[in-house]
């Protein structure tokens, strides 16, 4: 069996809504991405896992390239009004929970993953940017946008939607993933 048929496996017993799975050099990466970061998002220059701190877009393409392949994929959930900026990231605790158990089952076998999350990381309640270095390197999970990627691309490439009505909040992850030596082919 390959390893995206032992993922698409394993991820049979989790609430997914859409996935697909694609090589790094298929994703996009925008300067356009990165202003919008600098321009309109509060989490900008506030977190390790959003830009400044994760470095130019290109070192983030260059950073992306480095894995061999990449599971992407969505869950879906109700919301009032998907507009709601609040209500929205109130339903995010449960994709990421679901990514990271994801996450564990896919390095369970022997494979070694690098994830990106649908926002900056929260894994600490305050990060540590820029006084002191992220304290929890092996969990942290940076933000796709924050890399410079285009998220609508990655759902058009994969054949997801990127949006589906004003009752209902998408989330996304992009779990990069490559072979340890050790691992069988
Ligand atoms: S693990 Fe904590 S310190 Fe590290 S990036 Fe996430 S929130 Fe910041």
């Amino acid at each position: 069996m390959s390893v995206q048929e032992q993922i698409e496996t394993l991820i049979q017993k989790f609430p997914i809504f859409e996935y697909g799975f694609l090589k790094p050099s298929q994703i996009e990466f925008s300067e356009k991405v990165r202003t919008i970061c600098r321009t309109e998002c509060s989490r900008y220059n506030t977190s390790w896992s959003c830009p400044p701190a994760v470095g130019s877009v290109e070192t983030c393409r260059k950073r992306c390239l480095e894995w061999q392949d990449a599971f992407f994929f969505s869950t879906v959930h109700e919301v009032s009004n998907v507009m709601d900026l609040k209500e929205g990231a109130r339903t995010r605790s449960s994709h990421e929970e679901l990514t990271d158990r994801i996450e564990q089952s896919i390095r369970a076998l022997g494979l070694q993953t690098w994830r990106l999350s649908g926002d900056s990381c929260n894994v600490c309640e305050r990060c540590a940017w820029p006084d002191t270095p992220c304290r929890f390197p092996d969990r942290m999970h940076p933000c796709i946008e924050g890399q410079g990627i285009l998220v609508a691309k990655l759902a058009e490439l994969c054949g997801m939607d990127y949006y589906l009505d004003a009752g209902t909040q998408l989330w996304f992850s992009l779990i990069f993933y490559k072979r340890s030596s050790h691992t069988k082919q």
